[in-house]
């Protein structure tokens, strides 16, 4: 048998058989994170039945938006910043603005954040400085260098590497994932988006984070093993006992 894995966020469609893609994971001995981020993933990641993340990303930054504790919710998420489609003094505003509304909402539920950065470092560090959440959560999804990860680390942040580690061209990354403090590393697919080597090109889904998992494990000059052991043991204390399982 597989050492159990945990893919901490991945994204359901609605076209997506979400109970499927639960059973082919949990064959393949994955666990699964369902995570929101807009009104339709939201809904998707709830009705999964996975433990699962409710939140608005940056595109929802000036939406009326509804938070509530629902019961099965681990964390806030996915929120952040994302200035890709271009920078703007209003766009920063306003997405910060969006950024510290769901902010309050997880320190009064004490619920981990699921943070979001592209293109954006500067303002997502100072905003997470800001915030000064006592759960901190998760930057997943990680494409910085490992300067970026120190300052994150160093405000309580755990670091997610989804299958972009695996890709050709992504040595950068790489030596960030080397650097990356082995009690401080999750994992994930990002499903359906950015499908791991040697699956890359094809619809993620939960199962193929083995494929992320065997690559760092390697990396790390780890077994696959210990790795298993230890990312499982980072997401309980990222997310808590309820998203692993118990
Ligand atoms: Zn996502």
């Amino acid at each position: 048998m597989f050492p159990w894995l945990i893919d901490t966020h991945c994204h359901f469609d609605p076209e997506d058989e979400a109970s499927k893609l639960l059973k082919d994971a949990h064959e393949c001995a994955v666990r699964v994170i369902a995570v929101g981020g807009n009104e339709v993933n939201n809904q998707t990641a709830m009705q999964s039945g996975a433990p699962f993340a409710w939140g608005y990303d940056w595109s929802c930054a000036g939406c009326a938006v509804t938070l509530t504790r629902l019961p099965g919710m681990i964390a806030v998420g996915e929120l952040g910043f994302d200035f890709h489609r271009g920078y703007s003094p209003e766009a920063e505003q306003g997405q910060r603005e969006h950024f510290a509304r769901q902010a309050a909402f997880a320190r009064c539920e004490a619920l981990p954040v699921i943070i979001h950065t592209r293109e954006a470092d500067e303002v997502t560090v100072s905003a997470l400085h800001e915030a000064d959440l006592p759960k901190a959560g998760v930057i997943h999804s990680f494409t910085g260098d490992c300067a970026l990860a120190r300052r994150l680390l160093d405000l309580g942040y755990f670091i997610s590497f989804s299958g972009i580690v695996t890709f050709r061209n992504a040595d950068l990354l790489r030596e960030t994932a080397k650097y990356v403090p082995m009690d401080r590393l999750l994992i994930e697919t990002d499903a359906p988006y950015l499908a791991p080597v040697p699956m890359r090109g094809k619809r993620n889904r939960p199962a193929y984070v083995r494929h992320t998992a065997d690559f760092l494990a390697a990396l790390r000059g780890m077994t696959l093993e210990t790795f298993a052991q230890q990312t499982l043991e980072n997401t309980r204390h990222c997310f808590g006992a309820d998203a692993v399982g118990g």
